[in-house]
């Protein structure tokens, strides 16, 4: 497949980069790539950054048929442009796309096209501490049809937005709120996929927990709501009895790029690691008798984020006093070096762009 370009005549300027916040400005260019039955994905291209036209009876408006992944590209000391384990983001992209009914990527040549959108828009990657650029690929169903059945045609497409430092003041722990009232996924569902219904799915608790002075939610599971799931666009992980412990990938969680590069790397400090069902009676009783010593959740936005206070109706979890445990601080500065390429990338997960 050839992948074509079409640069654009007149620059946007470039933001200040010690301003940026998440997910409002968007770079110059875009991918975009188009399926058909008869001719299957078609027509790449590199073009400006600019509005779809689509009939107000496309699918993906009315059924939710959609996909999408979430990376980001790092800027290096030296200025070389790299990126983070994409290949597992388009791998984990088919994944979506086969439980949705979507026809799955050529998952290398997806790569090569980011990776030359990348080269054309390098100078949008912000270099400031703590900065990238955010990748944002999407898949939609475009068929202008009223009816519930898989589309026959899709667009795909990459959008880029640089983005600021997660923490711009240092470590801030958050608050959650672990809910009872709604559930996000169960097993069976589609919580495993970065679908757009699961986003919709979580808004009311979400704001509920707002109200109530919480900056997440806590998932539990669908079917008995006893076990701990994840926190809606993080994975969640405890350190009980010096032990990493996380929720195992049961099918309707998340598989988190994070969190595998976490279990990876606590495995190779030769920390004990157990992904298995945790009750969420087991994290109250851990804290009761002493033993539960960090909460912390993973994602690409902010690596790492650690849990200062957990709810769940009465009964409530203070841990840290405002401060970053040590196994969290190890895997967010570990992390972040191999991201930004100042340190060795001995895992192998670096995809070098430029
Ligand atoms: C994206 C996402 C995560 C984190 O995945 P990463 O690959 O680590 O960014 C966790 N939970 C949900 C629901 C997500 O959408």
């Amino acid at each position: 497949m050839q992948l074509t370009n079409t640069p654009r005549t007149h620059l946007k300027p470039k933001p200040d980069e010690n301003k940026l916040g998440f997910g409002t400005i968007f770079t110059d260019h875009m991918f975009n790539m188009d399926y058909h039955p008869e001719k299957g994905w078609h027509n790449p291209r590199i073009e400006p950054y600019a509005p779809f036209v689509l009939e107000p009876s496309t699918m993906i408006f009315h059924y939710g048929q959609g996909i999408f992944e979430g990376l980001k590209a790092y800027r290096t000391p030296a200025g070389k442009i790299q990126l983070f384990r994409p290949r597992d983001n388009f791998k984990r992209l088919n994944y979506s796309a086969r439980k949705l009914c979507i026809p799955e990527i050529d998952e290398a040549f997806a790569l090569k096209a980011l990776k030359e959108l990348l080269r054309i828009e390098k100078d949008w990657i912000p270099g400031a501490d703590g900065t990238s650029l955010y990748i944002r690929p999407t898949i939609v169903a475009t068929d202008p049809y009223l009816g519930v059945r898989a589309a026959h045609t899709y667009r795909f497409f990459i959008i880029l937005s640089p983005v600021g430092a997660y923490y711009p003041e240092g470590f801030n722990p958050v608050k959650i709120l672990v809910t009872r009232e709604h559930v996000r996924a169960v097993r069976g569902g589609i919580g495993d996929t970065k679908t757009m219904g699961n986003y919709a799915a979580s808004l009311l608790a979400g704001e509920k927990a707002h109200r109530a002075g919480y900056t997440q939610v806590l998932w539990l599971d669908g079917v008995e709501q006893k076990y701990v799931e994840e926190v809606g666009s993080m994975n969640i992980l405890f350190i009980i009895n010096g032990e990493l412990v996380t929720p195992e990938l049961n099918g309707s969680i998340l598989p988190g790029i994070t969190r595998d590069s976490v279990l990876m790397l606590a495995r190779r400090w030769g920390m004990r690691v157990s992904e298995r069902r945790v009750g969420i009676d087991e994290v109250f009783q851990a804290h009761e008798a002493g033993t539960l010593s960090e909460i912390f959740g993973s994602g690409t936005a902010a690596v790492i984020s650690p849990v200062g206070e957990l709810r769940l109706e009465e009964r409530l979890i203070r841990i840290g006093q405002g401060q970053v445990g040590p196994v969290a601080k190890r895997l967010f500065n570990t992390i972040m070096d191999i991201q930004y390429g100042r340190a060795e990338d001995p895992m192998g997960w670096i995809e070098p762009v430029q």
